[in-house]
């Protein structure tokens, strides 16, 4: 199956009523492993690569890689698509290469870590999503300012100075036409994200759920959003890691975003805890061995097994076959007869 467009995807996960992860690939393990998982759950999926990892694998053999996935696995529907792209132009090369989605993050200046205005924000994304939906691609934009660093992305801080304004949000939708939006409810990227279990001081499903009151034919992105479960953390610890104790956003908390709009959810942190822990075991228990594939292997295992669980949970499982994928070529020209500007209303919850 060629590489399908995310817009696509999240206007039949939103029909469908299921939310569907987005999985941060560097290598091609951590592709392996998302496809094992798809594959075993027939799930729709999105494969997502930062500035970092793109830079990390080479453009090329990143993107070989991920069209290698979509020629193996036929019957799974594939988004490729740039996570936080900080300017113009890591969006457009990023569709050059042949991604199908890109977010265009201008929250943040260029530098990946002074806030923007929010002119600013409207003003680069409006291009991106002008440029990216003349050629079939999709635009993921963000309002409101995520906290942590990944990959020497962020602003840094608790992710609770910068939380999204209902009102800026619509606005922000209106003046860009992005078809997914990214909210700062408290979450953070990177794997401590809050001290202790969030409760609704620290992560405002309140404020999502306002939102997408107001906004319901958007889809929503939550970032930030590894559960961090304790047992990933103990294999890492057990095996002479040191993290220190660390909350995640609750599953639970995810499937409430779900029932209100979220259509994509990010997931990084729990994929690195899985392959590090896996690792770190074959390491300690077998210190003899040094055949890289003794220890790839179970690494990429344990992140086929939790990537697998989320697929489940958020409820992309079982819907990989509903449909058939629209040509990007196809995509460009409903962008441009005004046929997506009607989105797909939300399942009733
Ligand atoms: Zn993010």
């Amino acid at each position: 199956m060629p590489l399908v467009s995310m817009r696509q995807l999240l206007d039949e996960a939103a029909k469908g009523g299921y939310g569907v992860g987005a999985f941060n690939v560097n290598d091609m393990e951590q592709i392996q492993a998302i496809m094992m998982a798809a594959k075993q759950t027939k799930s729709p999926v999105i494969v997502q690569a930062s500035r970092g990892a793109r830079a990390f694998a080479e453009d090329l053999y990143l993107f070989k890689l991920i069209q290698a996935a979509a020629e193996l696995n036929p019957d799974i529907p594939i988004a490729m698509h740039q996570d936080h792209g900080n300017s113009f132009e890591t969006c457009r090369s990023a569709i050059a290469l042949g991604y199908t989605s890109v977010m265009m993050d201008g929250s943040l200046k260029e530098d990946g870590k002074t806030p923007s205005t929010f002119d600013e924000n409207v003003d680069v994304t409006r291009r991106v999503v002008d440029y990216a939906h003349e050629r079939g691609v999709t635009v993921e934009g963000e309002i409101g300012v995520l906290g942590g660093v990944e990959d020497g992305h962020g602003a840094g801080g608790s992710g609770l100075e910068h939380i999204t304004d209902p009102d800026q949000a619509v606005e922000f939708a209106e003046r860009t036409g992005v078809d997914a939006l990214a909210i700062a409810i408290g979450t953070s990227h990177g794997a401590y994200k809050f001290n202790k279990k969030p409760d609704g001081s620290v992560l405002k499903m309140d404020v999502l759920i306002a939102i997408h009151k107001r906004l319901p034919y958007t889809h929503l992105v939550m970032h930030g959003s590894s559960s961090v479960p304790k047992e990933l953390q103990d294999i890492v610890n057990k095996y002479g890691g040191s993290l220190k104790p660390t909350w995640g956003v609750p599953v639970e908390e995810i499937q409430l975003g779900i029932r209100n709009g979220v259509r994509k959810v990010n997931v990084d942190t729990d994929n690195r805890l899985a392959i590090t822990g896996a690792i770190r075991k074959v390491f300690a228990e077998t210190p003899e061995k040094f055949d890289p594939r003794d220890y790839m292997k179970p690494a990429r295992e344990a992140m086929a097994k939790v990537v697998s669980e989320r697929m489940t949970e958020f409820g992309q499982a079982g819907h990989a076959g509903d449909y058939t994928p629209i040509p990007i070529s196809k995509m460009a020209e409903d962008y441009k007869s005004g046929k997506l500007d009607t989105r797909p209303s939300v399942a009733a919850h």
